[in-house]
């Protein structure tokens, strides 16, 4: 649940970051409707300019806000990804399943190499020349 949380930062930041965008530009747009509406009024043309400018700063000063308030958490999460990748490298293990799978693939893969002995027709081991039974599974070869 909780592995490659460096990730799901960088992903939660990209999100974030686009709902801010949104609800900024949204507030910016009903900002500068109600400019627009109040122009219809002689009296308030003056502050319904102000009220359309005033809602392209908002909108303006919000998405430059989300867009800034993200390089913190992506960089964070791309931080936390940096230094697991670092991790994986330095251990060389990144599970024990897969370090077993990789060591058991080493051992098989000289045997297979050799050549000339008896390859058992139930789970594939090579056996040698001599050997009646497989030294894997016990198959009669
Ligand atoms: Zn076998």
């Amino acid at each position: 649940m909780f592995s490659n949380i460096g990730n799901k930062i960088r992903v939660l930041a990209k999100v974030l970051c686009i709902i801010g965008i949104v609800l900024a530009i949204i507030t910016g747009l009903g900002v500068m409707i109600s400019g627009c509406m109040m122009l219809g009024n002689r009296r308030l043309v003056g502050p319904g300019i102000g009220m359309i400018f005033g809602g392209i700063i908002v909108a303006a000063l919000g998405v430059l806000g989300a867009w800034i308030g993200s390089f913190v958490l992506y960089g964070y999460g791309q931080l936390i990804h940096s230094v697991q990748n670092m991790e994986a490298k330095i251990c060389g293990n990144e599970t024990p399943g897969y370090d077993g799978g990789n060591s058991a693939f080493a051992y098989t893969a000289p045997i297979t190499s050799n050549g000339g002995g008896k390859t058992c027709p139930n789970c594939g081991a090579s056996n040698s020349e001599m050997s009646h039974y497989c030294e894997k599974c016990g198959q009669a070869l």
